[in-house]
């Protein structure tokens, strides 16, 4: 079983980095931020809570978010194991993320840390935002989000390298290149 969470600010390439990762390894990509996009273009009760906070760069609740999370991974049959972006983004989070992990009798394998520099990021987004119209990649919003990613996520570098699984990547440059030294530290660890 191999359980990877990738990690990053916003617009550091997690989703991409993700769906290479998943088909390579033949894992499940759980992307919370595609989850709560999908129930808002539902128009549930869930998406009309999570729009609330999406649309102005904040989190959606722990308690929320980790109920959903739960019933995703409840859903998952014959998996081999799973790549987690987009969650944990609070300590609280990655505590309740060990918690259910060691319930089914599994752990965390590694933590990648997609790093890359602030003024990319934003230009990565801006961009982004002409084309996927994602309400919450226009400039305000896009400072928000990483605000709230120094305040509430960034804690968690150093929770994961307690933990012992913490990976730094080089998260600029050539994506395929990108893959390829995730896929090594993969290697290493699994
Ligand atoms: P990218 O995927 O490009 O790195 P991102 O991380 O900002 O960008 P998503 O992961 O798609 O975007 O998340 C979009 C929004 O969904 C977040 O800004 C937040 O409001 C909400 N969200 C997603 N995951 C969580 C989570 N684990 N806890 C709380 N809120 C979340
Ligand atoms: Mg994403």
């Amino acid at each position: 079983m191999l359980n990877i969470v990738i990690f990053g600010a916003p617009g550091s390439g997690k989703g991409t980095q993700s769906e290479r990762v998943a088909e390579k390894y033949g894992l499940n990509h759980i992307s919370t931020g595609d989850v709560l996009r999908a129930e808002i273009k539902k128009g549930t009760e869930l998406g009309k809570t999570a729009q609330q906070f999406i649309d102005f760069g904040q989190l959606i609740p722990d308690e929320l978010m980790i109920d959903i999370l739960s019933d995703v991974l409840d859903g998952l049959k014959d998996s081999r194991g799973v790549i987690f972006d987009g969650f944990p983004r609070t300590i609280k989070q990655a505590e309740e993320l060990k918690e259910m992990l060691n319930m089914r009798g599994q752990e965390v394998t590694i933590m990648l840390d997609l790093d890359v520099p602030e003024e990319e990021l934003i230009e990565r987004l801006v961009n982004r935002g002409k084309k996927s119209g994602r309400a919450d990649d226009n400039e305000e919003t896009i400072r928000k989000r990483l605000d709230v990613y120094h305040q509430k996520t960034c804690p968690l570098i150093d929770w994961y390298k307690k933990n012992g699984k913490y990976e730094h990547i080089e998260g600029s440059g050539d994506l395929v290149k990108i893959t390829d030294e995730i896929c090594e530290v993969i290697e290493k660890k699994k």
